[in-house]
């Protein structure tokens, strides 16, 4: 029993978090920048926060993840880091040569207050960013959110410091997708290809953090939103952010600056929500739904509605970020399981909560929802009335493995399993995938509890 020391008495706690269901915010600023092509991640603090953020990307994406840091010292943390980031760029686009530089702040430069802006107009004042170059920032302190926000924040910050209005180019629509997979970005872009609608997503990790092993390094890997499509972003018919907590704040922030419409959606999980997807896209560009697409959504349907009666009833705990947990909860619901436990450790608001209490209204258990929670909560929770089924990141395999639930891994991040990078959970293929792991999950385990008389080769 790894977490033996778990007891099922539950204390109402509010100064302390036991096994946080979230990761630190410059974690999510690094993951977007690495959205844009040629940008080079900077971490503005201590060399440990910067080891800390690559690790854990590179440990669930499974490739070299490549950022600079400021590199503090005792001296930087009492007078301050301007020194130190002035250094930083200069020698980062001499050594490494990148587009552009993304820097995020730690709850170490944040707490001095070290002005990014002024000090990036220093760098640009003495020279040391090489014309056509960039250097943008987002503030990512990481004693409030999680890496959620600060995923949104670098998002914002891309608007922020680019997105232009030259003109109108109606025909394009943006695209921002939330923290979500490069094969889930990739999937995106596919359905939005099929529907014949030209697009510009950012950030953008597909190709660079699922690239392929070609036996040459290249530091700066072939995807990615370039600059010219950030700046093109202002000219753009419209605007589709999925998910209101990663993606919302950058749509808004490019209606109030370039006068671009946006439309802030749930993430395409699931049937119901990748509808609303195709049908905002419908809309806006005018262009009805290709047959490829009715397919898809036929084989998912079809494919509910014969498994249906494994799926029937099955009590879900779900640990993750708050804009998948939503999308998620939608989907559990609509095939009739039960998410009974839900918990984010990413703050979202009581709105938040109240639109995960209406999905789930129906749901015929009692449903405990924790924002922000913990997993000794959730521990705790089954330990009381168990699940059937645990869906979360890697973390929750201790739960799993002492409560012997199955788990399925989903969310981020995923440090013991392949797949998440390459085959997406989203659209109605990814929805496919989705109900083909529930069902391994369910089954596998039928398979091991029933008796010889129970057990069945057809099901
Ligand atoms: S929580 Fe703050 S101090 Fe810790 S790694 Fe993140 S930025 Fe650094």
């Amino acid at each position: 029993m790894l977490l033996k020391h778990t007891s099922a008495d539950i204390k109402e706690r509010n100064a302390l978090t036991v096994n946080p269901a979230k990761t630190c915010q410059p974690i999510g600023a690094m993951y977007a920048a690495l959205g844009i092509h040629g940008c080079l991640p900077h971490s503005h603090g201590s060399q440990g926060c910067y080891a800390y953020h690559r690790s854990t990307l590179t440990r669930h994406f499974k490739e070299p993840v490549m950022a600079a840091t400021s590199a503090f010292t005792e001296g930087a943390s009492v007078f301050g880091g301007q020194a130190n980031l002035l250094q930083a760029i200069d020698n980062i686009f001499n050594v490494y040569h990148p587009e552009v530089i993304a820097v995020h702040t730690t709850c170490l430069s944040e707490t001095i207050g070290d002005d990014i802006p002024q000090i990036v107009s220093k760098a640009a004042a003495d020279g040391k960013i090489p014309s056509g170059k960039y250097v943008f920032h987002a503030n990512t302190p990481s004693y409030v959110g999680s890496h959620v926000s600060g995923y949104a924040n670098m998002t914002k910050a891309m608007v922020d410091y680019f997105s232009q209005k030259n003109g109108r180019q109606r025909h394009v629509i943006n695209l921002i997708p939330g923290f979500v997979e490069p094969s889930d970005m990739a999937e995106m872009k596919r359905l939005v290809m099929l529907m014949g609608v030209q697009s510009i997503m950012f950030p953008d990790t597909s190709k660079v953090l699922n690239g392929p092993l070609t036996g040459k390094f290249n530091m700066f890997p072939e995807g990615g939103t370039t600059i010219a499509q950030l700046q093109a972003t202002g000219e753009s018919g419209g605007t589709i952010a999925l998910g209101e907590i990663c993606a919302g704040a950058a749509a808004r922030a490019l209606d109030a600056k370039c006068k671009v419409p946006c439309q802030v959606l749930n993430l395409p999980i699931g049937l119901h929500d990748t509808d609303i997807f195709i049908d905002t896209l419908r809309h806006m560009s005018g262009i009805n739904v290709p047959e490829e697409i009715d397919l898809e959504r036929g084989q998912l349907v079809d494919a509910i509605s014969d498994w249906h009666q494994y799926l029937y009833g099955k009590r879900v705990a779900l640990v993750g970020d708050p804009d998948q947990l939503l999308a998620l909860s939608r989907f559990l619901v609509a095939v009739d399981m039960q998410p009974v436990y839900i918990v984010t450790g990413s703050p979202a608001g009581k709105k938040y909560t109240a639109e995960l209490q209406t999905i789930t209204a129906e749901v015929p258990d009692e449903v405990k929802i924790k924002v922000p929670g913990d997993m000794l909560l959730l521990h705790q929770w089954i330990k009381h009335e168990p699940v059937d089924l645990i869906m979360g990141n890697t973390y929750c395999k201790y739960i799993a493995r002492d409560e012997d639930i199955p788990l399925l891994r989903f969310g981020f991040p995923i440090l013991d399993r392949l797949g998440h990078s390459y085959f997406s959970c989203m659209g109605y293929r990814g929805g496919l995938r989705l109900v083909e792991k529930m069902l391994d999950a369910l089954l596998d385990r039928k398979d091991r509890d029933s008796s010889e008389i129970e057990f069945e080769l057809v099901m």
